[in-house]
């Protein structure tokens, strides 16, 4: 069985980071619920299709924001997501500590875009911060954390085990930010332990001649590229399969409409791995007996004639959307 992670990194903007305390309300209501003519897409949206399919998705929640906007609206989320008894692990954009006074970190003014920019203390008392803020909000369990934007370097997996959590999914391989840092002289595809936690890479696919390196992400590839990299790493025998998504996903860039492309290509990879649960095991990262590999695979190939359709899928889309 190849283990499949399908991961949602579940977060709130503001649009900008003037009139915070006006604009939040209304992107609240954007990225959580999502409301179209359609329905609200956001969360509700995706974790209906989660559910329809019998699948277990892991909500990767940023509760920094909370520092700013007060604990309500994150308790909110958490109930929206454990109604749906879906899986809630911990991100963190430390983007919101300039945003918050004191609260997070002392005497910051400028904003912090990557986790990565962080000393280690300051690193270990962000995590420490979000992993008891979502204990606050009645989340029960936090065994696993991502970096938001994948920033993180290895300073982050050691505050990451400070903090007794045991997994990690920041590492991107097709990313910039802190890879020669956390694994130097060799790309990561598959699980590993590195300082003190085990590191489940996103996964990625390659182009054959090895120049382009793309995250496997809802948005970024075909459902014929998905379809073919989860028979791909099946037949080679790898462990696991991180697919990414977002809460705002399936909507449209402007997050006024469903993007029914989008939407459908998510609908259609949960029912082929419904339907195929017999070589794919859709999962969390609550009770994960981890394995690791010594030897890291190369990265999955993306078969060039799909990767064809893709560009002329994008295409439709961004003449629809923008
Ligand atoms: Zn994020």
């Amino acid at each position: 069985m190849l283990n499949v992670f399908i991961t949602i990194d579940t977060e709130i903007w503001c649009n900008g980071w003037k009139n915070l305390d006006e604009r939040f309300p209304a992107s609240f209501n954007r990225y959580v619920y999502g409301p179209t003519k359609k329905g609200n897409f956001a969360l509700p949206g995706t974790l209906d299709i989660l559910s329809d399919h019998g699948l277990k998705g892991v909500f990767f929640l940023e509760p920094l924001f909370s520092a700013r906007f007060g604990l309500e609206p994150l308790i909110e989320i958490v109930e929206i997501i454990q109604t749906s008894t879906q899986e809630i692990q911990l991100h963190l954009h430390p983007e919101w500590v300039d945003e918050s006074g004191d609260t997070l970190l002392k005497g910051i003014t400028q904003k912090i875009p990557y986790l990565s920019c962080c000393s280690l203390q300051q690193q270990i008392d962000l995590i420490s911060w979000g992993k008891n803020r979502l204990v606050e909000a009645g989340v029960t369990h936090i065994n696993a954390f991502r970096a938001g934007g994948y920033a993180a370097n290895s300073d982050t997996l050691r505050a990451v085990a400070e903090n007794n959590i045991k997994f990690d999914s920041s590492y991107n391989p097709a990313g910039s930010e802190g890879i020669a840092d956390m694994s130097p002289g060799q790309i990561l595809t598959q699980p590993c332990f590195i300082e003190g936690v085990y590191e489940y890479p996103v996964s990625i696919m390659e182009n054959r001649k090895k120049t382009k390196k793309r995250i496997m992400q809802i948005t970024a590839c075909s459902f014929s590229e998905f379809i073919h990299c989860l028979n791909q790493a099946y037949d080679k025998g790898w462990d696991s399969i991180i697919i990414v998504s977002h809460n705002f996903e399936l909507l449209s860039p402007d997050k006024s409409k469903v993007d029914e492309h989008v939407l459908n290509r998510f609908i259609r990879i949960c029912k082929y791995l419904e339907l195929n649960s017999d070589r794919f095991y859709v999962r969390g990262f609550h009770e994960l007996e981890p394995t690791v590999n010594p030897s890291q695979p190369e990265p999955l190939i993306g078969n060039p004639i799909e990767t064809g359709l893709r560009m002329a899928e994008q295409l439709v889309r961004h003449l629809k959307y923008n």
